[in-house]
This record gives C-alpha cells, sequence and structure tokens, in this order.
C-alpha cells in the first residue's frame, strides 16, 4: 500500500502517542531518531533562509515592490499577532485560572532556568540584535533575524546593480534548489522523525503535572482554538479566499513537524516546501515571507505569554487594572517578535512581559512543567500564521494557487 505523505505522518503521530502511554520513561529510547530529525533539518536552514531570500528578493524585480511587500507582511503580522493576545486576554479574565489554585510561588525556585534566564532579554536588544556585526557569527549563533536582515540587503544590492547575464543570481537560484532537494529527502523521514520525538516527549510527560495547572493549560488550548477558528480562518476566507479546510490539509506536514520539534525555525523548510509545492504560493512569496515570519510571527507565543501573565498576577492575588493589561498585550507582541523559533523561547522572553507589569518571575517556575506540551500547540499556531501569511501577501500580489487536494 502507498500512503501520502500526510497520512503517513497522522499514523506516526497516533503511533507515537500511543509508545509513549505504553512505554513510558523507555519511549526515550527513540530520543536519538528524533534528534538526528530535528539536526537535519536544522543543518539546511541558514543556506535555504539565505538563498530563499535573495531569490525572493532579486525576483521582485525592483526595490519598491520590496516594500510594498515588507510593509503588508508587517501589517499582517501586526494584525494577527495582536488579535491573538487580544483572545488569550479575554478567556483568560473569563475562565480566571488562576483563582484559588493554591500555588505558592516563594516555593519556587528558579535556579534551574538561571542560565536561561541571565541571557539579557530586553525590548532594546531585540532590536539592537536585527543588525549583525559578524555576518559570520551570526550564521554560527544562528542569529536569525541578523541572517535575514544581510540577506534582504544583500538581495536589494543585487537588484540594484545593473549588471547584465545574472550570474550571482543564477548562483543563488541553483544553490536554493540544491537545499529543496534536500528538504525533499529529509521529509520523505519525517514520519519516522515525527514517532520519535512525540514518543520520547508522551514518554516523559505524565499526567500528574497537568493537575495544578490544569485550567492554566485548559484556557492557553481554549484561546488558541478560537484564534485559529476566528482570526486565521476568517483571514483566509475573506482575504486569502482559501478555504482553511484544504489549507491546512495542505499545510499539514509543516503543521506536524512545527507540533513534533517545537521550532518554527527548524520546521522552516518543511513550510516552505508546503506552501510552494501543495498550495503553490510563489517562490517570491514564500522566500521573503516564511523565514521571516518563522522569527517574528508568533501569534501563539504572544498569546500564550499574555495569558501566562495574567494568571500569574491571578495566583498572586493581583487584580489587573485594563491599563495594566494594555501593558501586557503591547510587551506579549514585542517578547513574541523577539522570541528566536526555538523550542521554549517563549519562556524566556515572557520575563519581558512579567517585568513590565512587576510580576514576580518565579511565575515562570510553575509554567516550567507544562511549557513542552504548550509549546507544541503554539509553534504549531505560528506557522499556521506565517502559512495563511503568505497566502494572503500572495493572493494580495495577485497569484493563484491550488484550490483542491492533487
Ligand atoms: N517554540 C516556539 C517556536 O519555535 C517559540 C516559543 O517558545 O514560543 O515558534
Amino acid at each position: 500500500m502507498n500512503f501520502k505523505l500526510p497520512t503517513q505522518i497522522m499514523f506516526a503521530m497516533i503511533l507515537g502517542v500511543i509508545t509513549g502511554v505504553l512505554f513510558r520513561e523507555n519511549a526515550l529510547f527513540l530520543e536519538p531518531l528524533g534528534n538526528i530529525f530535528i539536526r537535519l533539518l536544522k543543518m539546511i536552514i541558514v543556506p535555504i533562509v539565505f538563498s530563499s531570500l535573495v531569490v525572493g528578493v532579486v525576483s521582485l524585480g525592483n526595490v519598491q515592490s520590496l516594500g510594498r511587500l515588507g510593509t503588508r507582511t508587517f501589517l499582517y503580522y501586526m494584525v494577527t499577532t495582536v488579535m491573538a493576545v487580544i483572545i488569550g486576554l479575554i478567556i483568560v479574565n473569563f475562565i480566571k485560572p488562576g483563582i484559588d489554585t493554591n500555588i505558592d510561588l516563594s516555593t519556587i525556585s528558579l535556579t534551574p532556568m538561571s542560565e536561561k534566564l541571565d541571557h539579557d532579554v530586553s525590548v532594546v536588544s531585540v532590536i539592537t540584535d536585527i543588525v549583525p556585526s559578524n555576518i559570520i557569527s551570526s550564521i554560527a549563533d544562528e542569529n536569525m533575524l541578523g541572517i535575514i536582515f544581510f540577506s534582504i540587503i544583500f538581495g536589494a544590492a543585487l537588484l540594484s546593480l545593473d549588471v547584465k547575464g545574472n550570474t550571482v543570481k543564477q548562483f543563488v537560484e541553483e544553490f536554493n534548489g540544491a537545499f529543496l532537494k534536500i528538504t525533499d529527502w529529509i521529509m520523505k523521514l519525517s514520519p519516522v522523525g515525527v514517532f520519535a520525538l512525540i514518543a520520547s516527549i508522551v514518554g516523559q510527560t505524565g499526567f500528574a503535572i497537568f493537575k495544578p495547572v490544569a485550567f492554566y493549560v485548559a484556557t492557553v488550548l481554549i484561546a488558541i482554538l478560537v484564534h485559529l477558528l476566528f482570526t486565521l480562518s476568517s483571514i483566509l476566507i475573506i482575504v486569502a479566499r482559501y478555504s482553511p479546510i484544504v489549507f491546512f490539509q495542505k499545510i499539514f506536514p509543516a503543521i506536524a513537524t512545527a507540533f513534533s520539534t517545537d521550532s518554527s525555525i527548524a520546521t522552516l523548510p518543511v513550510t516552505m516546501e508546503c506552501l510552494e509545492k501543495n498550495v503553490g504560493v510563489s517562490k517570491k512569496v514564500v522566500g521573503f515571507i516564511a523565514p521571516l515570519g518563522a522569527t517574528v510571527n508568533m501569534d501563539g507565543t504572544a498569546l500564550y505569554e499574555a495569558v501566562a501573565a495574567v494568571f500569574i498576577a491571578q495566583v498572586v492575588g493581583i487584580d489587573m487594572t485594563l491599563t495594566q493589561q494594555l501593558i501586557v498585550m503591547v510587551t506579549a507582541v514585542l517578547a513574541s517578535v523577539g522570541a528566536a523559533g526555538i523550542p521554549s523561547a517563549g519562556l524566556v522572553t515572557m520575563v519581558i512581559v512579567l517585568k513590565s507589569v512587576n510580576l514576580p518571575l518565579e511565575g515562570i517556575g510553575v509554567l516550567l512543567a507544562v511549557d513542552r506540551i504548550l509549546d507544541m500547540f503554539r509553534t504549531s499556531v505560528n506557522i499556521i500564521s506565517d502559512s495563511c501569511g503568505a497566502l494572503v501577501i500572495g493572493r494580495l500580489e495577485g497569484e493563484q494557487f491550488f484550490e483542491s487536494e492533487h
């Protein structure tokens, strides 16, 4: 029997959950297999981001189009992220998961996370880090924003060079083609990778850890669902004129990869492949939107950070004013932009949100236990929103997509 890749991945996920539940910690022996899958994806990210952005920018034809695309993309990111936060805030104020939880923050130590939290996260550092001082070290440190900034500038420079022959452009195009081919090969392995990752996550995570924060987890999941069904689906129908059901089917391999790797960046090659090959969005739009989106557009992360901040306030008995919640809204959006597309990045940048309204950082300790699981969901939403953005921008550029299963 010859099942299509999405079906294979679906089976792999179910099998992963069953294996994790049956074998518990023993399922951890599968982790190296999952790690190899993640490493393969990470191996190709920098060359893919660089070459896709350069090819994308050059195929725009002129610098004005770059400005138009940039403005629309920025607007899309802002609208969807702010909507995600607003939905999160409404739902957390309604459900009030932090009231009467009996959680005592004074017993929580931040030492296990100190290394992560020591990392200097501030709004100013998020902005200055966009400009790389040394492109080679940005590559080595996987500073995606720096790499993106450099690639766009490089593409724009190629665009404004009035040379005949396009030698460099052709070179970058072929280079890009080779890496997309490698993505193809890696995707064939994705059912195995997804299976191994899910089995080891489920095996490690018992159900007991959910108990103290069950309402909080439920609040985040409900808010995510509302954002998917209301905001993103409406945008798909109204602006991109595309069926959300067909959309979810076509990008399913990317959703499953995001769900099992917890990383928008590791998922990027798969997201790009799904958008180009399955949906039919142009290389020009995908090359520009997908890498940028994986790095800065994080609806799920922003939503989660806002819900978490209000939850922590409820736990410590602080009734947040509307102004404080507005501050949470702004900082959650900024913190999500600053979060790298890697596992648990949102947990770290949450410091920005908590500090802005003077909430105890120990609150992060309460959320630590369930972070891995919630990261799976928020990363999936992050890449769904990036993909939806590519369809929106593509449509505004007058593109036609593949409408049905084929
Ligand atoms: N893991 C998320 C992502 O890669 C970021 C986060 O921690 O919220 O998109």
